[in-house]
């Protein structure tokens, strides 16, 4: 084997003589975010000989609004940790949508918050306890290819430490960050399809009264947004994101100083006054942490022979909402179920690569149209007016609510408001 980016000229590390240290298993998880412990929970389970590697050890934070929607629900049930889960988090009945001119919809929705620190030190101890071993922390520095190319394995850095562990698929769940993504050779795009930042307050004041997962569009947040979610313990998540930064930029339309997500985040706190409360009455609990978003299931090739990428590496994360937890344990779970479909699962010899390729490939692509209508979605985003235009009308119409509480229960896609039908309902539904 050589590992892809080392090339043959540098020697290769030896195999450790550590009895701990698996030096092959069937599938090696990179990344033991909600993708990658959902992927790793479910092939653990059917039997499969699966290796998860982090660079993190658990419990670790990881930047993110922690809101919860239904797809989430739906894939905690799936992996039988519903209960567990919803032991520990806040629940929410409404998405509260706040428009320019102050005016709000409440829309109904199965909705949660729960911290990330919390929620994936859940989801990787189910994985454990299916089976799957953990190696943390260890990060992934490049593939190890065989004779052929095809993907046999990974070489792992921890500090001067190099180890490697072959395999007979891996899957790459490593996130938003690129650099796994480029190393295994699957990275189209570097550029993040946004970006988004965030910080935790306490407010114990404000937990009696502010208990939906709130938006909030504002001119002086044209392009994203800012949120407000209630976490468990009277602690909020409050942030504001730009998920189609990328896309802005790429059209000339933007400059990167008017991605500025500190001054985004300042005028969010100074337009909507209960984020002005949370930041001049609350205690912070961190600091203002930004992080980089994937989305739309663009920016990075989905397999390679030996190879599959999955959750927000794949771009799973939605470019309206930056919601992607669901969609991250969703896609995981497509994997694990492409590799587990094959004949002798995941002892897959090279020959099976294609079906297994083939068969994930069609999974995300089932998911791409709503994708899609997400990212044309996102161009409320650039006209916040239409958030006005559609509160008003949400707040007049029955139907225009049930459709938007639709939308959040994945019951229906967003792209009823895209179209001409779809407006004139709007306004006349
Ligand atoms: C500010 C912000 C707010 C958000 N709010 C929400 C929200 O409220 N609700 C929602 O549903 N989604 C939200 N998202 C999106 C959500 O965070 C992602 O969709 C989700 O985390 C994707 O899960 P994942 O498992 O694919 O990747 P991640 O959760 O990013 O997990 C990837 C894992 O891979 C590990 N890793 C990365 N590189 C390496 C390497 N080289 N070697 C070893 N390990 C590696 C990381 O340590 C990490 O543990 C938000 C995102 C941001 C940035």
């Amino acid at each position: 084997m050589t590992s892809a980016s080392a090339a043959s000229s540098e020697p290769t590390p030896a195999a450790p003589a550590d009895a701990a240290w698996p030096a092959c298993c069937e599938v090696l998880v990179i990344g033991a975010g909600p993708a990658g412990s959902a992927c790793a929970q479910r092939l653990a389970r059917a039997g499969v000989d699966v290796v998860m590697v982090d660079q993190h050890t658990f419990p670790r934070d990881k930047i993110c609004g922690d809101g919860l929607i239904p797809d989430s629900h739906a894939a905690l049930r799936a992996l039988g940790v519903y209960d567990e889960v919803a032991a520990l988090w806040q629940p929410a009945q409404h998405v509260r949508c706040v428009g320019p001119r102050g005016g709000h919809c409440d829309v109904p929705g199965t909705l949660s918050v729960l911290p990330r620190k919390v929620l994936d030190d859940v989801l990787v101890r189910a994985a454990q306890r299916a089976g799957a071993r953990l190696l943390t922390p260890w990060r992934f520095e490049a593939p190890l290819e065989d004779a052929a190319g095809r993907v046999a394995g990974a070489r792992l850095r921890q500090g001067d430490e190099v180890r490697e562990i072959g395999a007979r698929w891996v899957v790459l769940a490593t996130g938003a960050v690129p650099q796994a993504l480029s190393a295994a050779g699957m990275c189209d795009r570097h550029t993040p399809s946004g970006v988004a930042l965030r910080t935790y307050v306490r407010h114990p004041g404000l937990a009696a009264s502010l208990r939906q997962l709130q938006f909030i569009w504002h001119p002086r947040m044209r392009g994203g947004y800012g949120w407000i979610f209630p976490g468990p313990d009277g602690v909020f998540n409050i942030g504001a994101g730009h998920p189609g930064s990328h896309r802005k930029l790429k059209s000339g339309k933007g400059q990167m100083q008017d991605l500025n997500l500190r001054r985004f985040f300042e005028a969010f706190a100074s337009v909507y006054e209960p984020a002005r409360r949370l930041m001049t009455e609350g205690e912070r609990l961190g600091e203002l942490k930004g992080a980089p978003l994937r989305c739309s299931l663009l920016g990075a090739r989905w397999s390679r022979d030996g190879l599959l990428v999955t959750g927000e590496a794949a771009g799973s994360t939605y470019a309206f909402s930056g919601e992607g937890i669901g969609k991250a344990m969703e896609t995981g779970l497509i994997a694990a179920d492409a590799l587990l479909a094959s004949p002798r699962p995941a002892r897959a010899v090279t020959g099976d690569d294609a079906d297994v390729r083939q068969r994930y490939e069609a999974g995300l692509l089932g998911l791409k149209p709503k994708f899609d209508l997400y990212e044309r979605a996102a161009r409320v985003n650039d006209h916040p007016w239409l958030a006005d235009l559609v509160i008003w009308r949400a707040n007049k119409s029955p139907r225009i609510m049930a459709r938007m509480s639709a939308v959040i229960e994945e019951r229906q896609n967003p792209g009823w408001l895209l179209s001409w039908r779809g407006m004139r309902k709007l306004l006349t539904e």
